[in-house]
């Protein structure tokens, strides 16, 4: 052929991650078959859906099937009700945010992969370590990325004071309660941003999937910082709310207010979405729906209390170790400093071969995750259990 691709893919590094984890722990079993190995890399949830969502989505499904509710294309941001339902939601946490502000998807992956397509070229702001989808999806487009560390220092929460040029107008990625690091940002770090983006009209795209995992007094969206709406995009999700990961469904807020150049935001993700998007299916847009019931909320939490409760006995184990890590509180996950100075590799190889647990490597998710760790609270309580009970000997 003699087309030209988009060479901007050769800047994107390889994600040998998982399939490097994959190929060690195989590897491991073949040589050790009567060893039980417990896996703390998972990323997903592993609880089965709550039966309000089940029976909303087969209720939805039977509506399908009957000529007179049955539904063709659903609207491009999503059926009111579940609009509507999504600024209910707000409204509980005490921000009003009007229906039309929120924009229905199949996931918040696809928006903040997307949400490129609307931006020019401006510079980008991402702390590192972090969900590689920022930074990918960037590069895809040739963007340039500044990257800012986090370490324990700054509890892997990096604030704008560590950045060393002069900013005028970049878009900034931030992820509260994070994934890989579990770390939370305060009201008061939250706020730095956000008067940062105010200050050098910068545009804030805030990743909160994890915001139903926060118990503590920390912002669950980046609404509650006054000015916020000024400067801010907030993208979430129902995966790990409501163990949505393999039925497909987020969503986006754009506030009206937002504007660049003399152009609306809101009216650029419209545009991009009614052309590129056909909207989620009918059946998962009820089952998000209930999720938000009272009924469904309760439900959903009781899982989300499941995977903290892992995730604090692996707090109170490492707290008992001495070993330094974020997380573990408001998130499922749980970033450690490899002891003894070890790199993320070595102490992969470590727990594997010693204790036969798999984790995932820190340095994965960036280069300041070099030396550090992820583990996971989505598995069960009793391997959850059992993982601490060997790295009680262990460590
Ligand atoms: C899991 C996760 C999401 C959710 O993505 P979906 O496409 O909605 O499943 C978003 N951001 C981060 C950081 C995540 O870990």
């Amino acid at each position: 052929m003699n087309i030209k691709v988009n060479k901007n893919f050769e800047n994107i590094k390889e994600t040998y991650l998982f399939s490097e984890i994959a190929s060690r722990v195989r590897k491991y079993q073949e040589e050790n078959p009567d060893k039980k190995v417990i896996r703390m890399g998972i990323g997903d949830v592993t609880l089965p859906l709550s039966k309000v969502v089940v029976d909303a989505m087969k209720k939805a499904a039977d509506e399908m099937g009957v000529k007179e509710t049955f539904r063709g294309y659903p609207p491009e941001y999503g059926y009111d009700f579940l609009k509507e339902a999504i600024a209910n939601y707000y409204k509980e946490m005490g921000k009003e945010i009007p229906a039309s502000s929120v924009y229905v998807s199949d996931g918040a992956k696809s928006d903040l992969g997307n949400i490129v397509d609307i931006m020019g070229d401006n510079e980008i702001i991402i702390p590192d370590p972090v969900y590689p989808v920022y930074v990918d999806s960037n590069l895809m487009s040739g963007h340039n990325i500044s990257l800012i560390e986090g370490n324990l220092e700054n509890g892997f929460l990096p604030g704008p004071d560590q950045i060393d040029h002069a900013v005028n107008g970049a878009v900034i990625y931030l992820c509260s309660p994070n994934n890989p690091t579990g770390a939370v940002y305060s009201y008061e770090g939250l706020k730095a941003w956000v008067d940062f983006a105010l200050k050098t009209g910068s545009l804030i795209i805030y990743d909160s999937a994890y915001e139903a995992f926060v118990v503590e007094d920390v912002p669950h969206t980046i609404f509650e910082i006054e000015g916020a709406s000024e400067c801010a995009i907030e993208i979430c999700s129902f995966s790990k709310f409501a163990g949505f990961t393999g039925v497909r469904c987020g969503w986006t807020v754009i506030p009206e207010e937002l504007e660049s150049d003399g152009v609306k935001i809101s009216k650029l993700w419209s545009r991009r979405q009614a052309t590129k998007f056909n909207g989620v299916s009918y059946p998962v847009q009820r089952a998000a729906e209930s999720a938000l019931s009272p009924a469904g909320k309760a439900e959903c939490l009781k899982n989300i209390n499941y995977y903290k409760n892992n995730a604090s006995m692996l707090a109170v184990l490492l707290k008992s170790k001495e070993i330094e890590f974020t997380g573990g509180v408001n998130s499922p996950y749980i970033w450690l400093k490899c002891p003894k100075g070890m790199s993320s590799w070595e102490f992969f190889d470590f727990l594997l071969n010693e204790a036969q647990i798999v984790g995932t490597p820190g340095e994965g998710f960036g280069k300041s995750g070099e030396g550090f760790f992820r583990l996971t609270a989505f598995g069960t309580y009793e391997a959850t259990k059992e993982a601490c009970e060997r790295l009680d000997k262990l460590l």
